[in-house]
């Protein structure tokens, strides 16, 4: 055995060998990291197979090993592979978006100090010197500097060792929005180092009690040992709560007896369990059982309950029997912004042993995620339940027993850039089967497919139709945009049964959500005369109003100009704002209800740190009287105080090109809907729309999801859409557009010489060109029956083929496996 197969975070279909040399021999092992070299840079590279075939090439020796036990099990390096095929990526793009940058440095990145303090950290001369070169560097660097001063090899090893001490981190950070908590801690000076120059220090202060008492305390926190080498800190809020005298303490460090700093502190430490699981009723036991028993049968139940009806406290109710078998938990979400408020929920139940992520995540807290579940077996502390958005399924569970995935019919568990283009949902179905786990999908609405493989009766299907508190689901209204224009009954945006209906809640003291999918003040400006609309210079797409900074904007590049005074092509001046978005609301709104305090939940009002969570703070504090916002308004907020929600131009959701657009519809309506009147009372919708006939309506005012789907899989049917086939678009980037339409045209003929009419196109996606690259795509859709790996590979194939002549080599093209 003396070559080693290697997974390298680069874009290559391959793996790359390397010769193991033999004074590792014995330490090699699958799945462990390794430091290889390629052409002069330095990876850090994963095992994958141990082998004695030679090579014809030239082969490079392994620089180094990083781990001493395997870091990536078989199993998920299997997972890892089955991701590549299925949504046809490189092994390698899949390993970048599996691991945290920090465990698999490169020489191309940059590192960043995030604690000075090495003080009781033990070093080595090299992590040493390291750590003084960032202090003065304005602490970032990168690698490869460092590697010409240290040796590529002996640096590369000594970071890795530095992340684990939590020093250093790969400076990918930088881009990160995410703010660490910081706390601020004490430590006796690491002068005073021996109980008699300590003692000598208690001596001195003989007379000011105050000091001496928290000093007291201090010794009794920290336990304070001279023997001991670790660092004996104890937090500063601590000593207060029990000795409170700031001024005391503030002198004791102005004397040099203690040092203060900050550090960064993990939210999830120290999470106390405070209460018991909720008992549950007998329709939730009934649910309960039901899952149980069908899990005896099948791998994957779905669990269709409307929303507030406690699917959450059923997923407790698993969660706990899973730990009772010592099983790990996977529980996704499918939005950040929700992450929190059931991480409380979890973890006053089962306090440390929840651990979450997601991507605001620090890449050194994500790390630390990683560290603590690879230590399954040794280390008590390791999660047990984590709770987290897509990237979560290539976590290294070890024992992973079941799956919950809330939400199900969510589109944001796909993502969509960069590679592997990979829907969470689906690929946890798959990690699932690996193990041997179960998997439950919850919602209120369920996808197309999901409730289609219940019917089928691939999934179990578990029902939950009356609401926790009793209360009845919210009265749903339309309101008739179209007809209250020629009654006079709009007032700009709102419909007066719209207005009315704030008032009253109000009154009442009641809250109120309005949904508009749009953000900006107005989606286009437009000339009267000719119809002119300013356009992004490097997209296919107009520029939207922001009021707030007085610009045009567009919403995909962030190419901003000043708003124009007339008109660029025929010189007119009757230039007018077209629709409407939620600045726009907020600011009408203000008019008709001066009194109310107003705020707006989009992208633009939360892009400071905080802001998100902020606002829906103050909204859970009933500060904010209306909130007006996008989808993020939509995403399982629960408040109790709402008891109306008007959605402003519901005809933008159900029109939209896609042929998901009717199911998302649907599942938006509903879900936000179930923010109105949770708690104590009935609550009402309005659905402003000029289109009150169209079929969607009544399916969402009488709640009839059957109804709805049995209408919906009909037309699936009839137009050969997912779930009876399978489709799979090809795009086709370029920033020369003739480079892109003659290739996508010369594809399409090749693959239709063996996949005929299943391929469709090349046609332009809706937004044609994006920051200047020009986009065109190619759809295929397969028939169930069909071979898909097969083809597949062949795909790949021909498209490989063709790239290699001409021009076409420049060109990126992608795939996208089972697109929303
Ligand atoms: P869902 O996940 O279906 O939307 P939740 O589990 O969030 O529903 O339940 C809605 C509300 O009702 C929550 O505040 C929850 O704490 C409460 N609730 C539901 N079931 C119970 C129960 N058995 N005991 C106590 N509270 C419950
Ligand atoms: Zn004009
Ligand atoms: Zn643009």
């Amino acid at each position: 055995m003396k070559f080693a197969d290697i997974i390298l975070p680069i874009y290559s279909p391959k793996l790359y060998t390397y010769e193991i040399p033999n004074e590792i021999k014995d330490k090699i092992t699958l799945g462990q990291r390794v430091i290889v070299e390629v052409r002069k840079k330095l990876y850090t590279g994963i095992i994958e197979k141990i082998h004695n075939i030679k090579p014809e090439f030239e082969i490079k020796p392994i620089k180094d090993v990083l781990d001493d036990e395997p870091f990536i099990e078989e199993l998920h390096l299997k997972f890892w592979h089955w991701i590549a095929n299925y949504y046809m990526c490189t092994i390698g793009e899949v390993y970048t978006a599996a691991l945290p940058p920090s465990l698999r440095l490169e020489s191309k990145q940059n590192i960043k100090l995030v604690n000075e303090n090495i003080q009781g950290i033990i070093l080595t001369k090299i992590e040493e010197e390291i750590v003084n070169l960032l202090k003065k560097k304005e602490k970032e660097i990168s690698i490869s500097s460092l590697s010409k001063k240290f040796g590529q090899k002996p640096t590369l090893q000594a970071l890795k060792n530095l992340v684990v001490k939590r020093l250093i981190i790969s400076s990918q950070e930088v881009i990160n929005p995410y703010k660490p908590k910081l706390e601020k801690f004490i430590r006796l000076n690491p002068q005073i180092n021996t109980q008699e120059k300590f003692e000598q220090v208690i001596k001195n202060l003989s007379r000011a009690k105050k000091q001496l008492e928290i000093i007291l305390s201090y010794i009794s926190l920290s336990k304070l040992n001279f023997t001991s080498k670790n660092i004996q800190e104890v937090k500063y809020q601590e000593i207060l709560k029990k000795i409170n005298s700031p001024s005391a303490l503030k002198t004791l460090i102005s004397k040099g007896i203690f040092e203060v700093y900050e550090k960064k502190v993990l939210r999830l430490e120290d999470k106390k369990i405070s209460r018991t699981i909720n008992p549950l009723t007998q329709e939730q036991k009934n649910a309960l059982n039901q899952i149980k028993s069908l899990f005896k049968q099948k791998n994957v139940v779905l669990l269709y309950g409307i929303t507030s009806s406690g699917k959450t406290e059923i997923y407790i109710h698993l969660i706990q029997e899973q730990i009772e078998q010592g099983k790990q938990v996977l529980y996704l979400l499918p939005e950040i912004a929700i992450t929190s408020q059931i991480l409380l929920r979890l973890q006053s139940v089962f306090g440390n042993q929840v651990g979450f992520y997601h991507s605001r995540l620090s890449d050194n807290e994500r790390v630390e995620v990683w560290q603590r579940l690879n230590n399954w077996i040794s280390d008590k502390k390791t999660y047990k339940v984590i709770i987290g958005v897509r990237s979560a399924i290539f976590l290294p569970f070890k024992n992973l027993g079941l799956i919950i995935i809330d939400e199900e019919h969510e589109n944001t568990y796909k993502q969509y850039d960069p590679a592997p283009r990979y829907n969470a949902r689906d690929a946890a179905i798959k990690l699932a089967q690996m193990f041997g786990a179960k998997v439950l999908l919850g919602t209120a609405t369920p996808s197309i497919e999901s409730y289609n493989n219940a019917l089928k009766g691939k999934y179990g299907l578990v029902e939950l139709t009356t609401r926790y508190t009793q209360v009845e689901l919210p009265q749903i209204i339309l309101a008739n945009i179209r007809e209250a224009k020629k009654k006079k009954k709009m007032h700009g945006i709102f419909h007066t049964i719209t207005l009315e209906n704030i008032k009253k809640s109000l009154e009442l003291g009641k809250q109120v959500i309005l949904f508009r999918n749009r953000r900006g003040f107005a989606p286009y400006l437009e000339c009267q005369d000719c119809g002119w609309i300013p356009k992004c210079k490097n997209c296919d797409v107009s520029l939207t109003y922001h009021k707030d900074s007085e610009k045009l904007v567009c919403h995909y590049c962030g190419y901003t100009i000043d708003v124009a005074k007339r008109c660029k092509k025929c010189g007119s001046f009757r230039l007018q704002f077209i629709s409407f978005g939620t600045e726009r609301v907020e600011e009408d709104l203000k008019v008709f209800f001066p009194n109310a305090e107003i705020k707006r939940l989009d992208l633009d009002s939360t892009r400071k740190k905080f802001s998100h969570s902020n606002i829906l703070e103050l909204f859970e504090q009933k500060k904010i009287h209306i909130l007006v916002g996008t989808q993020m308004v939509t995403k399982g907020l629960d408040f109790d105080n709402v008891n109306l929600v008007a959605i402003l131009n519901a005809d933008s959701l159900v029109n939209f090109p896609n042929f998901r657009s009717i199911e998302r519809a649907f599942q938006l309506m509903v879900q936000v809907s179930g923010r109105a009147g949770r708690k104590d009372s009935r609550g009402l919708v309005i659905i402003q729309t000029s289109n009150p006939k169209h079929p969607i309506f009544n399916y969402v005012i009488e709640n009839d999801y059957k109804g709805m789907y049995q209408w919906l899989i009909k037309e699936r049917e009839t137009f050969s859409y997912p779930p009876f086939t399978r489709i799979i678009k090809i795009i086709i980037k370029h920033k020369n557009s003739t480079l892109v339409d003659d290739f996508a045209l010369m594809l399409a003929t090749e693959l239709r010489k063996f996949l005929a009419h299943r391929v469709l196109g090349p046609q332009y996606p809706p937004v044609k060109k994006i920051q200047n690259w020009y986009i065109k795509e190619i759809m295929i859709k397969l028939e169930l029956s069909m071979r898909l790996s097969a083809i597949k590979q062949k795909i790949v194939e021909i498209t490989n083929q063709l790239k290699q002549k001409d021009k076409f080599y420049k060109l990126h093209v992608y795939y996208d496996v089972d697109p929303l």
